[in-house]
């Protein structure tokens, strides 16, 4: 970024001003069609191709609510431990922008479906700080527009913008905190945390992938300083579309040292909106938004009100799967692990291939080995996330079988690893393809260890003469001759067999 922006050290924001967040996130769920019509939502399709009078705003073209839209709404609501409308209706959000046709969005507005829940987040100290949520409601995404001809792809500078409707009208869940306070020092923490929560949250309940490099989860920080000691908020900023965890820590960080730079030098903050950058870490100024901006809301006329029965609603809640937090602290004795490592796994989108290669019969810490291991090393390696690998949990269930069988030692089962993601085959196809087996056959285990020890005199000598620690090259030169195919615990019996010395 050009823009150079006064900062002062975050200590110092902190010595004199008491952050307040609010955290307003986007989920875009996974149904087949969109929100008020029939379109596809599957992404990738050529431009306008899922697109129909409704979500293009034709005149007389009339919405249908998506059942699915509503039971996802609910079911998000109901992890929130939100309470559930028994009778709420959609409104029209009143505004003109290219990628919207209707000229209005259709929100919910006084009226949302999920309202007064909380969601306890984690921190990283193990401290479990509480978020209230205000809000969950229904809408529907916009289109999409690309403008084209200039440097940066904003609108300034560009000569022309292209318009592709197929996002218009995807279902959309915005899910809205109250103010967050008392976190403090621990205020971009905290945010992070609540999404990485709130994502959880939502993948557990099926409802979307929830993905944030993919635009699915997207959140807006909302953050302004008070005085310390002191109760009424002070004016915020507000940082859009914010589309990773990491950079929803940063931008609260940015905002708090930008603000107490402002207040401190005696300016005054304005209301606005923010971009976010990515490279730097820096906000810039978006456009301004006072608490006058008028959407001239009013009840949607042409849907029905949503009035979700009470036993439909109580039979969602008893079919909502064990929280994440809950689950993840079960998981966290049942294999004896700390936070610390708990942590780790949950980083590295482990935990899941993790119980399904123990469901498939590992043992779990063996399950916990590969995936953190080899695999995340590989995964790494290919830029791809653990559940995108080409082995299945049930293929490192098989290959942990084999280790435990005697069949292969864990530099084998490394190799055979190495075939499944290469797309040789499951593991037994490529044990037998690259022939990988242990070498447990004991006479040409000794015919091995024989060559080895007249080819290394010298070394032999020294075993004799009591040097057991020697034998250690011995073993070598013999796993280098079976190509890692043997047991190196027997090899090194057979070498002290040989030369007549106890191990
Ligand atoms: P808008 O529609 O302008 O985005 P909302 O009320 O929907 O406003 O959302 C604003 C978010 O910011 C909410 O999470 C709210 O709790 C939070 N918030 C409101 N006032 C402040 C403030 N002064 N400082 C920090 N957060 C605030
Ligand atoms: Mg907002
Ligand atoms: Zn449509």
């Amino acid at each position: 970024m050009t823009v150079t922006t006064d900062l002062v050290s975050y200590e110092d924001a902190l010595a004199s001003y008491d952050p307040v967040m609010g955290l307003e996130v986007h989920v875009e769920l996974g149904t087949k069609t969109k929100m008020f019509c029939g379109c596809s939502t599957t992404l990738g399709a050529d431009a306008n191709s899922q697109t129909c009078p409704t979500c293009l705003g034709l005149p007389g073209s009339l919405p249908v609510v998506n059942a699915i839209g509503v039971e996802s709404a609910i079911k998000i609501g109901l992890a929130l431990n939100c309470s559930i409308a028994e009778w709420c209706r959609f409104a029209r959000k009143n505004y003109f922008y290219p990628d919207m046709p209707k000229n209005f969005q259709t929100s919910q507005y006084d009226e949302p479906i999920a309202f007064d829940g909380y969601l306890d987040v984690q921190l990283e100290d193990g401290e479990v700080f509480r978020v209230e949520i205000e809000r969950a409601h229904m809408e529907e995404d916009t289109g999409k527009s690309t403008h084209v001809g200039g440097a940066t792809g904003r609108i300034h500078g560009a000569s022309h913008s292209l318009l592709d409707y197929n996002r218009a009208g995807i279902p959309l869940i915005e899910i809205v905190t109250k103010p967050i306070e008392g976190a403090g020092e621990r205020a971009p923490e905290v945010a992070k945390a609540y999404v990485a929560e709130l994502r959880e949250v939502i993948k557990s309940l099926d409802v979307s992938e929830a993905r944030m490099d993919k635009g699915q989860m997207r959140c807006d920080v909302n953050l302004s300083l008070r005085p310390n000691g002191t109760k009424e908020f002070g004016t915020r900023s507000e940082t859009k579309n914010v589309n990773s965890l990491r950079s929803v820590e940063r931008a609260a960080r940015f905002e708090i040292q930008r603000h107490a730079a402002v207040l401190s030098s005696g300016g005054t903050i304005v209301q606005e909106t923010r971009h976010f950058h990515e490279d730097d870490g820096s906000t810039t100024s978006g456009r301004i938004k006072d608490n006058a901006e008028d959407y001239r809301y009013f009840p949607e006329p042409d849907l029905v009100p949503v009035a979700p029965a009470r036993e439909w609603v109580e039979e969602l809640r008893a079919g909502l799967p064990e929280m994440p937090r809950v689950r993840r602290n079960r998981l966290r004795e049942e294999w004896g692990v700390t936070e610390h490592d708990m942590q780790s796994m949950l980083n590295a989108g482990a935990v899941d291939p993790i119980v399904a290669t123990i469901d498939a019969g590992a043992p779990a810490d063996q399950a916990r080995k590969w995936w953190m291991g080899e695999l995340a090393r590989n995964a790494n390696e290919q830029g791809k996330a653990l559940d995108e690998l080409s082995i299945t949990p049930e293929q490192v269930a098989r290959v942990t079988a084999l280790v435990a069988a005697g069949d292969l030692n864990d530099k084998l089962a490394r190799q055979v690893i190495e075939g499944v993601l290469a797309g040789e085959g499951d593991p037994d196809a490529v044990v037998e393809k690259r022939g990988l087996k242990v070498v447990s056959d004991e006479g040409a285990l000794t015919a091995a260890v024989e060559e080895a020890i007249a080819g290394n005199q010298a070394i032999a000598d020294k075993i004799r003469g009591g040097k057991v620690a020697a034998a250690g090259a011995l073993v070598g030169a013999v796993m280098k001759a079976t190509r890692g195919q043997a047991d190196a615990a027997r090899v090194k019996e057979l070498i002290l067999e040989k030369l007549g010395v106890e191990g």
